[in-house]
């Protein structure tokens, strides 16, 4: 058995025991990346005029372990950072704050008046608080009266969240303490990279591999989370869904069911059965690329565990079929037993550092606040209440993340947009076609620390605070609501996200109902989320302080928090999980003569999402530099290109340019490409759009592309 210690990058991740709490001086707050939300202390010192930020974990944050990984320990040169914005811009003018609210309500009022109140979006992000994902959505319902908002959490988590809410009435993306982890017997990890993305989540499966546990991880490439489990099921691009098919198939064949639990606890199995029949394993083999003997031991593996636990990832979730992939690998969990029991389960292994809690509050084109459906009446009446205004003055469900932004500036579409905590122009699919059309619209404003790919085509930016300047909410992975504290003073000029909503409510005419204050907003959320399926009712500053944290739902204030809400039942009205059956298809675009080649895209540890942060880090920079396209040593013998070589990578959406890395960890018949950096760099000028139907998540893992030399 391999070790399960990363070593990537500069930080070691895995060593075991926890390291002892540090007494580290300073405030006790959260790291602004991934949805691990590490706990760790900030401390501001000045010394000759020079300002610097001291860091170091705190080890009472049972997510992270009492690790950081490189981006949590750098990530104080966010605040101290040269290229901080700190005055309004307009139209590329510095321009007071007074002058640039001004502009921008008075624009927002004309397009409103001239073209309709949906002639104006407003697109946000899965790192902004919850405060600001709640105070967002209201802002657009009640203060815009449109419809157009979303936000790009939509192109993270969605289909696992809709595959959740289909099998078990409620999305908590990991329903259990992520501490469960270690006492496992088996944990399957489908297209996840945990080792690179989250590095101390690693503890969690070291301890587990420590008692005797076993890792399997499925993945086109042989990454470092892949070479420390015991079993890599090596896929092929997009024949996700047809694997958990697979597995699906032999468990049954083999009689791992667990058919007690499936009696009590679910319907559905007899269809769900039947439709696995097809899929034995030498068929799996032949879609899939992994050996049958390897189907066969990840099944057994899983089957003959007492404790199991079954996570997706967005390699298996970021595809056209999304949602009916994950619903395949949940029916796997379901069929096995695993949800709902202790010590098991399934879960998806949130990204975005308020990934769970942005998914939950109003920003989602379908969503009210306390994860309740827009299109509920009842919801409608109780989150109108709350606002108080008239429930048929609340607008309807709007366009997804992808279809808004694809809108934009065309006949019909939106004519403006307001962006938060989000830069589409690096992270959006098929995005230079995106570009295209932020360049059309009468007015982008964009609210924003630094000057990203996106604030630099706006109109009107807005320099904000950011994570360690302010207060907030955020919810991790596991559901756990955290308190992020103000640890440093911002600069001198800017402004909190929250401050931008409320000054520009109260100049479109509501000058209550927008504060600034993050506590005063999150006692609203805890009032519009009571009764919804994400009830934050019990939930106080207080409470998640001295508790390090309280998980959702919370319905009142002498409420423990429920660490495992499926322990009992499921959130659908008869208590009982649902198979849903679901059938292997191709991806949207195959390889083919023009474009022979699979293209998937993905993270790397030095880097965060579409980078406008950790780009501008230095010691991350250092890292890893530049963008790279990886290629197995036969792919680039056949190709005649040598490691280091610029290669040129083309889809049906547009070519990049980038130099070629060399490596046996990946499959001959697909590179990778990371999607962190901006231009000629940018993974996504070549990504598919195409868009699974339930979750409206486009296809970001797989693509046609040629690969030639530049
Ligand atoms: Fe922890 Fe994620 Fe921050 Fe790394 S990026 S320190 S794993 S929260």
């Amino acid at each position: 058995m391999k070790p399960l210690e990363s070593t990537i990058g500069s930080m070691p991740v895995a060593s075991l025991p926890a390291p002892p709490p540090v007494k580290a001086p300073g405030t006790a707050t959260h790291c602004p990346y991934c949805a691990l939300q590490c706990g760790m202390s900030v401390a501001a010192t000045e010394e000759a005029g020079v300002r610097d930020v001291v860091i170091a974990p705190r080890a009472e944050i049972p997510a992270g372990a009492g690790g950081l990984c490189q981006k949590g320990w750098t990530a104080g040169e966010l605040l101290t950072n040269g290229s901080r914005l700190t005055t309004p811009l307009i139209e590329g003018r510095p321009a007071t704050w007074a002058e640039a609210l001004d502009h921008v309500a008075a624009r927002l009022r004309r397009i409103s008046a001239e073209h309709g109140p949906d002639a104006v979006a407003v697109f946000g992000g899965g790192g902004l608080t919850n405060e600001k994902a709640y105070l967002l959505g209201k802002f657009a319902r009640m203060a815009l009266r449109t419809s157009q908002i979303d936000y790009n959490g939509r192109f993270c988590m969605s289909s696992a969240a809709a595959a959740s809410i289909r099998a078990f009435g409620m999305d908590r993306g990991m329903p259990f303490p992520v501490t469960d982890l270690a006492g496992a017997d088996t944990v399957l990890v489908a297209g996840g990279n945990v080792a690179e993305t989250m590095p101390p989540f690693v503890r969690h499966l070291a301890r587990m591999r420590e008692r005797g546990g076993r890792l399997i991880v499925t993945d086109p490439r042989l990454t470092p989370t892949a070479k420390a489990a015991d079993l890599h099921l090596q896929l092929a691009p997009g024949t996700d869904l047809a694997l958990a098919l697979g597995l699906l198939h032999i468990a049954v064949a083999e009689g791992y069911v667990d058919e007690d639990y499936v009696a009590a606890r679910t319907t559905g199995f007899d269809a769900v059965a039947i439709s696995v029949s097809a899929w034995w394993p030498e068929r799996v083999e032949r879609v899939t690329g992994v050996p049958v003997a390897l189907l066969r031991e990840a099944a057994r593996l899983l089957g003959t565990a007492k404790r199991a636990m079954v996570l997706t990832g967005r390699g298996a979730e970021q595809h056209a079929k999304g949602t009916d992939t994950v619903s395949a690998f949940i029916n796997l969990a379901l069929a096995l037993g695993l949800p709902g029991t202790e010590g098991s389960g399934y879960a998806c292994v949130t990204g975005q550092g308020n990934g769970q809690g942005g998914r939950e509050h109003g920003q989602k084109a379908d969503q009210l606040p306390g994860y309740r459906k827009i299109d509920d009446p009842a919801a409608r009446a109780h989150v109108a209440s709350v606002w108080g205004m008239d429930p048929g003055d609340l607008p309807g469900p709007g366009r997804s993340a992808y279809e808004l932004l694809d809108a934009l500036g065309t006949p019909g579409g939106p004519r403006a947009l307001l962006l938060f905590g989000s830069n589409p122009v690096v992270s959006a699919p098929g995005a230079g076609r995106i570009a295209e059309r932020l360049a059309g619209l009468d007015l982008l404003v964009v609210a924003d620390v630094v000057l990203s790919e996106t604030a630099a085509k706006a109109h009107v930016v807005l320099p904000v605070t950011q994570w360690a300047e302010e207060s907030g909410t955020t919810t991790n992975l596991e559901g756990r609501v955290l308190l992020r504290r103000r640890a440093v003073a911002p600069p001198s000029g800017v402004r909190s996200d929250l401050a931008v909503l409320s000054g520009l409510a109260e100049r479109l005419g509501h000058p209550e109902g927008f504060p600034a204050e993050p506590r005063a907003v999150f006692d609203e959320l805890r009032r519009a989320s009571a009764g919804g399926p994400a009830d934050y009712a019990g939930i106080t500053y207080e409470r998640i302080a001295a508790e390090t944290g309280v998980f959702w739902p919370c319905p009142a204030e002498d409420h423990p928090g429920t660490p495992r809400p499926f322990l009992d039942r499921f959130a659908h009205p008869d208590g009982r999980a649902r198979f849903i059956p679901v059938n292997h298809r191709p991806a949207d675009e195959e390889a083919d003569e023009e474009y022979p080649i699979h293209l998937t895209t993905g993270r790397v540890l030095a880097h965060y999402q579409s980078g406008a942060q950790t780009r501008r880090i230095a010691s991350l920079v250092r890292a890893v530099p530049e963008a790279y396209v990886e290629l197995h040593p036969d792919l680039a013998e056949r190709l005649g290109l040598a490691d280091g070589d610029r290669v040129r990578v083309t889809s049906r959406r547009g070519g990049a340019e980038v130099p070629a890395r060399i490596t046996g960890a990946i499959r001959s018949d697909t590179v990778f490409m990371p999607f962190h950096w901006a231009g000629r760099a940018s993974a996504n000028l070549l990504t598919n759009p195409a868009l699974d139907p339930v979750s409206r998540m486009p296809e970001f893992k797989v693509c046609a592309v040629r690969v030639e030399k530049a």
